[in-house]
């Protein structure tokens, strides 16, 4: 005996093949009490001939029906966080990421650079509750780059990640390698599979989306993936310390490690108590050149760090500036400011025990790393 869902009306009529007797029946089928999903329901039936005529009643068991399978996708990325790329000749736009090799001040040649931004993505297109695998299922993967936190300010040619099958796991590193964007699967009988994500290598939150499709059915899974460098915090302005080169492409550049804000303050504490003793000598006893009260600090790092694009393109020039632990500050050129120059290096290299890579003369900075 099959299984009757609640509510269900048969009815049915068949004849005997006996030409003498020519039997027809006609039955009904009806739940008669019993919940939806069990109960009795009563079978009754009609049987005629051309002379005769009875009917008969009797009670089956109705069994409850299997809930309806319906068609599930799960997206499932190994880890959710990753590190943007630090390459100092990293392109965002073609996905070229090296170290820089220059010859005569120019940029002749990379070297690839290991990347620590991929991920590992699950895929797993099943029915629901029953768990069989909806073999034959086709999936469209689509990534989409986003800055909830409003570093990157400008948005023209924001990159967008790339997608690798298994078997192109050697190439990942391989910068333009790899689906852009968005990529179709055909799922074989397991429908289970493993995708890899290389994300845009620029900090900030990727999204995923699956859409799978299978037996006359669509359904959608997403997950995010956070890229950044986690901890760095803002450098606060004010007393030794004043924020310059503001700029709306990247409104917040002055992030750090906890370690770097702390130097920094410490350098500007510094140059701020040698200027009041200069300012406090009789005039005649001032040194000759001119010593700035405070410490300006131009581009540190974005918030979430990675590559800080000076110009909004998506590549260099900036090298460094990835880490939060790098910082221009104002030196100018010239020899009126050499006096201040020498104290940033005195308090900042032999005292800090830092370095610094200068920049004074060709744009009046120094570039401090911690
Ligand atoms: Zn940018
Ligand atoms: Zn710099």
């Amino acid at each position: 005996m099959g299984t009757f869902p609640g509510g269900t009306i048969l009815q049915f009529i068949a004849c005997g093949f006996d030409p003498e007797i020519q039997v027809c029946w006609r039955a009904r089928l009806q739940r008669l009490q019993g919940s939806e999903s069990e109960g009795h329901i009563r079978f009754g039936a009609e049987m005629s001939t051309s002379e005769d005529f009875d009917d008969f009643f009797f009670d089956v068991v109705l069994t409850p029906a299997p809930p309806q399978d319906t068609l599930a996708v799960e997206l499932t990325p190994a880890r959710r966080e990753v590190r943007p790329v630090l390459a100092g000749c990293f392109n965002a736009a073609l996905q070229w990421a090296g170290r820089c090799l220059y010859t005569n001040g120019q940029l002749t040649d990379s070297v690839p650079v290991a990347r620590d931004d991929t991920v590992r993505l699950r895929l797993r297109v099943f029915y629901s509750p029953s768990g069989l695998p909806a073999s034959g299922a086709s999936v469209r993967i689509v990534a989409s780059a986003t800055d909830p936190i409003g570093a990157h300010q400008h948005f023209l040619g924001r990159p967008t990640g790339r997608f690798f099958l298994l078997d192109d796991v050697d190439r990942v590193d391989s910068s333009t390698a790899g689906v852009p964007g968005q990529l179709r699967l055909a799922l074989a009988e397991a429908a289970d599979t493993v995708v890899i994500y290389r994300t845009t290598g620029v900090s900030g939150v990727e999204r995923l989306f699956a859409q799978a499709s299978a037996g006359g059915q669509t359904r959608v899974a997403q997950d995010s993936l956070l890229v950044r460098i986690p901890g760095l915090v803002a450098l606060g302005a004010g007393g030794s310390i004043a924020l310059i080169g503001e700029d709306d492409v990247h409104p917040q550049r002055w992030r750090g490690t906890p370690g770097m804000i702390a130097a920094l303050q410490t350098l500007g504490d510094r140059i701020q108590t040698q200027a009041a003793a200069i300012a406090a000598l009789p005039p005649a006893q001032r040194p000759a050149g001119i010593f700035p009260d405070r410490l300006d600090v131009n581009d540190m790092s974005l918030p979430w760090g990675g590559l800080f694009d000076q110009f909004g393109t998506w590549h260099h020039p900036h090298k460094e500036h990835r880490r939060g632990t790098e910082a221009d500050v104002a030196v100018p050129a010239g020899p009126d400011y050499d006096d201040f120059a020498r104290l940033v290096r005195l308090v900042w290299v032999r005292e800090l025990g830092h370095t610094i890579v200068s920049e004074r003369q060709a744009r009046n900075h120094f570039h401090l790393r911690f």
